[in-house]
């Protein structure tokens, strides 16, 4: 396989440290609020490797974070006058619904911050004795970005002009502005833990750190993240993990691309932010996955109602050719699969596979054989796709839309019209409408619909 390294700039072979078996690990989220789409593309981008690397015989280790204490919880638990821990409890469940939702395959291992508290004073203790970061009168740790003379290669940035481009905060406790916290005193009121330098919590970048040497070790095959990480997330994860540890740290970085909405930066200020919950109300999770799946991974992609539904009229060009399919196993050795894979062990050539599978689609259409129907839900597994009913799916079933509560609202249609009671049937018909549902008469008295369900 090949696979871009951010760190080097190029694609490069893929080597495991260990053969047949590949350590992944990928930044989680701060459980402090919903999801959103952004999200959702860093996950399906990792669950779709972690797909991959499984399917070609790998044998996948995958961790994946969550921050459960940080400023943004704090803060937010204050204003919603709720513990920090009630907050966290409840959108980790709601993000591991919606996680689940998208079809996104569990991690091995979870950690949290909170549960990994003596691995990061450790390593943070392991950083002051090697006279990498300092500890101020206050009891705040620092991490002194000058002594890691590393620093930068990730990011492609050097020492000098990141000091002369930093912000100058006021602080003279920090010996440079580019120096980040390892560990932050407690201020009366917030969650804090003993340490050696007193009361407090760890900055955000250890975490990482630590939960990630704990789970895979010090060097490990994979680290992956939103392209938005990349600086000063994960440079400062390799300054600290390599300063501590004196091993490399990840051999492998891997950086999805931003979701745009509109084609402008999706943000709250704009007010064009996305959250998954939502989304998933309009359109079948895996229309969402195919939206994110038909850019390459790490290309922007931008976020519309149009984009959506080329993407929902893909996908069901995709499910129409699984229509009717019976039982049957999936041929081996076919060019289908092997261009499938090639496009995937092409750095993830994710909009390249989806192309074979239209083309194993168009033969389907012509032959109907349910081998390669059973071929094309075999690949298509790999990507996250195809894995409802196709009935059911081509009904345009969303999980918003209860379909029983729709043919219940047909059949009273139905009986509406025989009794000539055009008023109540055109009623429920605009009823259906506003539900997202289209209704279309057969001469032969039956009726088909489909959600059609679309933001205006
Ligand atoms: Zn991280």
């Amino acid at each position: 396989m090949q696979i871009y390294n951010s760190l080097s700039g190029q694609k490069e072979s893929f080597h495991p440290l260990q053969k047949g078996k590949v350590s992944l690990y990928v930044c989680g989220v701060t459980v402090y609020d919903y999801c959103h789409i952004g999200h959702a593309r860093t996950n399906i981008t990792f669950d779709i490797l972690l797909r991959y690397l499984r399917s070609i015989g790998y044998q996948v280790t995958y961790v994946r974070n969550i921050t459960d204490i940080d400023d943004k919880i704090i803060k937010r638990a204050l204003d919603n006058q709720e513990s920090p821990q009630q907050l966290v409890q409840r959108f980790t469940t709601i993000m591991h619904e919606e996680f689940d939702r998208l079809g996104l395959l569990h991690p091995d291992s979870e950690p949290t911050v909170t549960a990994t508290m003596p691995e990061i004073i450790e390593m943070i203790q392991t950083l002051i004795n090697k006279g990498y970061a300092y500890v101020t009168t206050q009891g705040d740790v620092y991490y002194e970005v000058a002594r890691f003379t590393e620093y930068g290669k990730l990011s492609k940035q050097n020492l000098q002009e990141l000091v002369s481009g930093a912000r100058v905060e006021i602080n003279d406790l920090k010996k440079s502005p580019l120096d980040f916290a390892l560990w932050k005193s407690a201020k009366p009121t917030e969650p804090a833990w003993d340490s050696p330098w007193g009361k407090g919590r760890p900055g955000w970048h250890i975490e990482c750190s630590a939960m990630s040497k704990k789970a895979l070790g010090a060097t490990f095959d994979i680290h992956g993240g939103g392209s938005d990480l990349r600086f000063p997330h994960h440079e400062n994860e390799i300054a600290q993990s390599e300063a501590a540890n004196g091993k490399p740290f990840a051999h492998y970085w891997m950086h999805s691309g931003m979701v745009q909405v509109n084609n402008e930066k999706m943000s709250k200020s704009l007010n064009n932010f996305f959250i998954i919950r939502d989304v998933l109300e309009i359109y079948p999770a895996e229309v969402i996955r195919y939206f994110l799946t038909s850019g390459h991974y790490r290309s922007e992609i931008n976020y519309s109602t149009d984009n959506l539904n080329s993407a929902k009229a893909a996908l069901t060009r995709l499910y129409r050719a699984l229509e009717g399919s019976t039982a049957a196993s999936a041929p081996t050795g076919s060019p289908y699969e092997s261009r499938f894979n090639a496009a995937l062990a092409d750095d993830l050539n994710t909009p390249e596979a989806l192309a074979v599978l239209f083309d194993l689609a168009k033969e389907i259409n012509k032959t109907k054989a349910p081998e390669l129907q059973a071929l094309l839900k075999k690949l298509g597994t790999i990507l996250g796709l195809l894995q409802q009913d196709p009935a059911q799916f081509l009904q345009g079933d969303t999980s918003a839309i209860d379909p029983a509560q729709v043919e219940a609202l047909i059949a009273e249609r139905k009986a509406a019209r025989q009794a000539k009671n055009f008023a109540e049937s055109d009623r429920i018909r605009d009823a259906l409408k506003t539900m997202g549902i289209e209704l279309k008469d057969h001469p032969d008295g039956t009726t088909d619909w489909l959600a059609l369900r679309i933001s205006p």
